[in-house]
């Protein structure tokens, strides 16, 4: 995702009423069930105020038990540093679900992440995102009208009642509350193998949402199915670019939809880096292509990435594919071992790194001054039946193990 200063004005600009998915002028056309064009109300402090951690901490403090603050892996080290909690999806999920009786819970994350925790949390709880830009393009792939077009389909086929939904975490409220109302539960990369074991316990189909490589390397190197069994459905074509009998004959529809960050590592990266570093460990997330999983030494959630390094002998030599700001992270916290990225260019989760120490003060200081800025409300019947499928992931049983 691109944020709205940089983009150039265009005389191709097509005005926002022309498509549901169009960019929005920041603080103009404000489409408030999503995060596209908002912005900050009142005055954000300068990047370069040099108290800017003084004041955090201050505000923090004012704050006391009132605040909880839960902080993605991806988030940047000048806001991590103020996480009550720090974690992947899924252990920041359950920090929500299990979080104190705090009023204010403030999620360094992404869009879907906050309204994972306002599903989650009691009613007298209110969940903020410091910048209501922070969302996340995975998500953005897959919006409710396509997913119920291509459910409809899937009945018209009589394919429907053979299909548990399983969608990532990294989707919005409205796809979890759609995967709620028909059967289907929730997964993150810490669980997608569990959750797949669950479905295909019950059913003999899954349609798995919004990313398709997660799903397919759950699929294939964790369940022992064949890339035949995957097919991809393109929400741009009719029939999702498939045939009736590709449908009828496919173990798993795949969802296109893919992250950004962790689409861009390719086999050639790890060719390159295995010619580069001799004796190197190659450990990446699921969220990247197939070619490149099924050429790494490990796989695994952010979570088991961090473990895998922790539990790692001093000397070993490390190539990580996921976001740079946790490989960087892991890199100075882990100074006994080698540890570089995967990819030759630099890239960072745009939307992850909306949230800045500006905006964290801003929150903080506005909550000790009274006002509430940016709470992520869901709607009450998506809340609903989203909790449902949240519920039931939150059933499975944990497991980290990445391949197992
Ligand atoms: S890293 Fe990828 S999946 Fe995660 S928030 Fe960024 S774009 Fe979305």
């Amino acid at each position: 995702m691109v944020s709205c200063e940089t983009l150039p004005v265009s005389t191709n600009f097509v005005e926002p009423s022309q498509s549901p998915l169009s960019l929005l002028l920041r603080g103009k056309d404000t489409d408030l069930q999503s995060e596209r064009g908002v912005s900050c109300p009142g005055e954000m402090p300068a990047a370069s105020d040099p108290d800017l951690v003084e004041r955090a901490k201050k505000a923090k403090a004012q704050l006391g038990n009132r605040v909880f603050i839960l902080g993605h892996h991806y988030q940047r080290d000048e806001v991590i540093q103020f996480a009550d909690v720090t974690g992947d999806s899924f252990k920041l999920a359950q920090k929500a679900a299990d979080s104190p009786e705090s009023e204010f819970i403030v999620f360094c994350g992404v869009h879907f992440m906050a309204e994972s925790a306002d599903i989650l949390t009691s009613e007298n709880q209110k969940v903020i995102l410091p910048d209501l830009q922070a969302g996340c393009s995975m998500a953005d792939m897959a919006n409710a009208k396509q997913v119920d077009d291509a459910w409809s389909e899937f009945e018209k086929l009589g394919i429907a009642d053979d299909i548990i939904p399983i969608t990532y975490m990294n989707s919005t409220a409205a796809i979890k509350a759609f995967t709620g109302r028909n059967g289907g539960t929730v997964c993150t990369s810490s669980n997608a193998k569990r959750a797949m074991s669950w479905a295909f316990a019950q059913k003999s189909k899954i349609f798995f949402l919004p990313d398709q490589h997660l799903g397919r390397n759950t699929a294939v190197l964790d369940l022992g199915l064949s890339l035949d069994d995957c097919v991809v459905w393109d929400q741009t074509k009719p029939l999702g670019g498939q045939t009736p009998e590709s449908l009828k004959a496919a173990k798993v529809i795949l969802w296109k939809g893919h992250c950004s960050v962790h689409g861009r590592f390719s086999k050639q990266n790890v060719i390159d880096v295995r010619n580069e570093i001799p004796g190197v460990n190659v450990l990446v997330h699921p969220e990247c292509k197939h070619e490149v999983v099924s050429n790494a030494d490990y796989v695994g959630s952010t979570e088991k990435i961090i473990q895998v390094l922790s539990d790692a002998p001093a000397g070993t030599k490390w190539a990580i594919g996921t976001e740079l700001n946790l490989v960087r992270r892991l890199a100075n916290q882990f100074k006994d071992k080698q540890i570089t990225y995967l990819d030759k260019t630099v890239c960072y989760c745009s939307t992850m790194n909306r949230i800045d120490l500006p905006h964290l003060v801003w929150i903080l200081e506005a909550l000790a001054d009274g006002r509430i800025h940016n709470v992520i409300t869901v709607d009450e019947q998506v809340s609903k039946d989203a909790k449902v499928a949240l519920d039931r992931m939150l059933d499975l049983p944990a497991t980290t193990a990445p391949l197992d």
